[in-house]
């Protein structure tokens, strides 16, 4: 790969969840500043970076099997370097440079901004693909031999090259998490939880919205958390307050709410703020009390019942959306009728639901009553469909409803994507119309005509 007479391409393959797609956008960004040629062939690139997730099995499975792909392509001739980069490098380290032969680089978390420089490390190392570097994989720390979290510094994410279409964008307002639920592996991957200061998220927010962005979308492991490490009461609601001041932004949206971290305060200041959306994401994974207690989680079915009381007494056109786990270690059929019962209580407008893995090195995995596969599939299976019949129903209560949406998309044959406020991107269903006016990144006022499946019917007018 000489460089000064052809680009070295690089293509990127970016997993993983909002706060992983910010590390992709940021490395990106480092990539392209360094003069490489970012190409859309990752099959067919000098370079791959495989930007990982490893939260639960299915998702390392995911990564896996990608940075396995990236080397078959290796082996072909078609790929020369393969870097994996992202969670499943932080947690794994070295052992994923076992466990899959012939990846060139595992770079850690806090490493993300050198890739350009490890790129150009691969690229000066060696003219043809299959020769190694003399000493094996590059293993840039913090990936050391044992993984361990990342309590490093919290990540300035301005200067992306955004994977969103760029009329909305993910604002990561902090990294790690000092919760401990016994199911999660995430704080051991992302380490402590570290806010970022609001004036950098304020510079951030500017960012995004001069380079088009309209809506922003709040992100973190848990954002009520936000601002304790800096010794911040409300500091979720003061930095909402702050963001309010943002010309030209139209839509905030708070996603990754931990229910126990919100109180009076911030649905107030929801209530009152001009550009946070009437739409909250609460995972609340369960609502049995002992249960929860497992989980390691605070809340209880009455705190969670009157939470979402208050917050449709404040809010009466307020969204929900919340992520349900089951088949945790010692989960009954009682039980699990339990949370069936509160969500057809709740009618969530949006719910996704997550089987329990034990995940290596996480209390959860040695509990006893390991729940077999079959039921969990089973539960989620019922759950899903309880939920299904409510998603519907309350999608034919909009019909006739006049809703201001944001296109997000249009096809050559007029087909336009948009989604009214209740509608976060990538999770949520959507508003359709087939409307040759609507154009991608601009607001339309639209009439509910119908209700499809999940999605809304819309006519502009
Ligand atoms: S709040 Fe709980 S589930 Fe969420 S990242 Fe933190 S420990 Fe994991």
């Amino acid at each position: 790969m000489v460089e000064n007479r052809h680009k070295i391409t690089v293509g990127f393959v970016p997993l993983g969840c909002p706060k992983n797609v910010v590390d992709s956008e940021r490395m990106l960004a480092e990539i392209a500043q360094a003069g490489f040629a970012i190409t859309t062939e990752p099959d067919n690139a000098d370079v791959v970076v495989v930007n990982t997730c490893g939260f639960i099995a299915p998702a390392e499975a995911e990564s896996l099997g990608a940075i396995r792909h990236a080397v078959d392509c290796k082996r072909t001739g078609a790929v020369k370097k393969v870097v994996v980069a992202g969670c499943l490098s932080e947690k794994l380290g070295t052992e994923l440079a076992r466990r899959v032969e012939g990846i060139d680089a595992v770079i850690g978390l806090a490493q993300r901004d050198n890739i350009a420089q490890i790129i150009r490390i691969l690229s000066h190392s060696s003219r043809d693909s299959d020769r190694k570097t003399s000493d094996g994989p590059i293993m840039s720390p913090p990936c050391r031999a044992t993984a361990g979290p990342s309590t490093g510094r919290v990540p300035d994410d301005r200067c992306r090259l955004l994977i969103t279409p760029g009329h909305w964008a993910y604002l990561r307002i902090s990294e790690g998490c000092d919760r401990r639920c016994s199911f999660c592996t995430i704080p051991s991957i992302r380490g402590r939880f570290r806010s970022k200061r609001p004036e950098l998220i304020r510079a951030e927010a500017e960012e995004l919205v001069a380079a088009g962005a309209v809506e922003l979308n709040i992100i973190a492991q848990d954002t009520t958390y936000y601002g304790r490490d800096l010794k911040a009461s409300n500091g979720l609601s003061a930095l909402v307050k702050e963001l309010d001041k943002v010309a030209h932004l139209a839509w905030l949206r708070l996603m990754y709410l931990y229910p126990a971290g919100i109180d009076k305060t911030l649905i107030e200041t929801i209530a009152e703020s001009e550009k946070a959306v009437r739409y909250l994401d609460i995972p609340i994974q369960h609502v049995s009390d002992s249960i929860l207690r497992s989980m390691g989680r605070p809340d209880t079915k009455d705190k969670l019942r009157r939470l979402i009381e208050n917050v449709r007494c404040a809010m009466p056109d307020i969204v929900l959306r919340t992520t349900l786990m089951v088949g945790f270690p010692g989960e009954t059929d009682r039980q699990f009728e339990e949370l069936i019962n509160f969500v057809r209580w709740a009618r969530f407008d949006a719910l996704g639901c997550f089987r329990f893995y034990p995940e290596s090195g996480t209390r959860a995995a040695g509990l006893p009553g390991q729940v077999p596969d079959e039921v969990k599939q089973q539960r989620l299976d019922e759950l899903m469909l309880t939920q299904q019949k409510i998603a519907f129903a309350k999608n034919e209560d909009r019909i006739g409803q006049t809703l201001r949406c944001l296109v997000d998309s249009v096809e050559r044959d007029g087909l336009c994507r948009a989604r009214f406020y209740g509608q976060a991107p990538e999770i949520d269903s959507v508003c359709i119309t087939r409307d040759g006016r609507a154009r991608s990144g601009h607001f339309i006022d639209a009439k509910v005509i119908a209700a499809q499946d999940y999605d809304l019917v819309v006519e502009q007018i």
